[in-house]
């Protein structure tokens, strides 16, 4: 039985899903109290209980606690089983972490799984649909597994109403060694604008490409007619030797797109002024797999709070060992499965 404090660390909702996740991968049952006790919120909100039930569904698995509000959850797992299924978070809470759920998992269950995911697709706080498509997933696809994902409609918050697929086959992860990011080739100022005046988004375009001398060709306004609500994410996609890297802002209401840029581009710039491949929401995501896989080595760019807490999780119910070894370069990650 994991039995786990759902309020130490970072007390979000990160030590939930990690935990649904190992729970489900090991068939152990899992105790976790003081859910999200960490954020002003505390409990299950909308995306966490739906990420529970999603768990639940796929493990066939007995809860109690899964109710909105809830800060105390038994889940028992009985087998894991891929196939179709519909996870709707119903708010714009994050699609994507609902997936991240139930994704390590159905990398091991004894069938392939079509998932469609509704709720937020572009989300503060959560990996925007992109983020997953074009770094999460190569990233996995590096340790050898099979995802590949495809958006249907874009979900903004607050009004959400987003969809992907997600088709995620089974497969056996191996040990991985990523450590340089090697040059950047191609930088490319995106805007996804949902109901925003185009003018917005060629502005914000304006300026990326002035302040990182992007050529017209790397600057894409790409409208999103079906998104139920409005929306506008200004992202970076660099692309460097080993791999892509992606940064997203969202508009805010009363903030000048250009100073939003000028916080997209800093935090480009502090990446490009390491050799890191692995950026610091990456870092976060990788953990788990790399446990999957035996262990690995990966350098990031940098280590938060949020990494350290799910690296302690990953510890406590995996008996996995985790090191962060500073470096000049960008920290460097040692992972290492427990044997046997
Ligand atoms: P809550 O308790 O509200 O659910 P949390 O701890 O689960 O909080 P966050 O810390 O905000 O949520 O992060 C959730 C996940 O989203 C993490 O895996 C994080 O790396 C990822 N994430 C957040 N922002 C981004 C981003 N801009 N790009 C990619 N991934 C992101």
């Amino acid at each position: 039985m994991f039995t786990l404090d759902g309020g130490e660390g970072e007390g979000g909702g990160q030590i939930l899903r990690t935990a649904l996740a190992c729970s489900l991968l090991t068939g152990e049952p899992l105790h976790i109290r003081r859910i999200r006790a960490g954020r002003a919120k505390p409990g299950l909100l909308r995306q966490h209980l739906t990420a529970t039930l999603a768990a639940a569904e796929v493990g066939e698995a007995q809860v109690e606690g899964a109710h909105l509000g809830s800060t105390e959850l038994r889940f028992t797992p009985r087998t894991i089983r891929g196939g179709e299924r519909r996870f709707a978070v119903g708010t714009a809470g994050s699609a994507g972490l609902v997936l991240q759920t139930v994704l390590p998992a159905l990398l091991k269950a004894p069938e392939a799984s079509v998932l469609t995911l509704e709720g937020g697709t572009h989300n503060p706080s959560a990996p925007p649909f992109d983020a997953l498509n074009d770094v999460f997933v190569p990233a996995l696809a590096r340790l050898g597994a099979q995802v590949t994902l495809g958006l249907t409609r874009h979900g903004f918050f607050p009004a959400g109403g987003g969809r992907f697929t997600a088709k995620i086959t089974p497969s056996d992860l191996h040990p991985t060694r990523w450590l340089k990011r090697g040059a950047l080739l191609r930088t490319e100022a995106i805007v996804l604008s949902a109901k925003v005046p185009p003018e917005v988004g060629e502005r914000a375009l304006e300026c990326a490409g002035r302040l990182l001398d992007i050529p017209a060709e790397d600057r894409l306004l790409i409208p999103c007619p079906t998104s139920p609500g409005p929306g506008l994410a200004l992202m970076l996609r660099l692309t460097s030797e080993s791999g892509v890297e992606v940064f997203t802002v969202f508009g805010e209401k009363g903030v000048r797109v250009e100073q939003l840029i000028h916080r997209l581009v800093g935090q480009a710039r502090v990446f490009l002024s390491l050799d890191a491949p692995v950026g610091e929401h990456l870092a976060d995501q990788l953990l788990l797999p790399l446990v999957m896989a035996g262990g690995g080595e990966i350098r990031v760019a940098a280590v938060s709070s949020h990494t350290r807490t799910n690296a302690e999780v990953l510890t406590r119910l995996l008996g996995a060992s985790i090191r962060f070894v500073d470096e000049p370069e960008g920290a460097r990650v040692v992972v290492e499965a427990k044997r046997g």
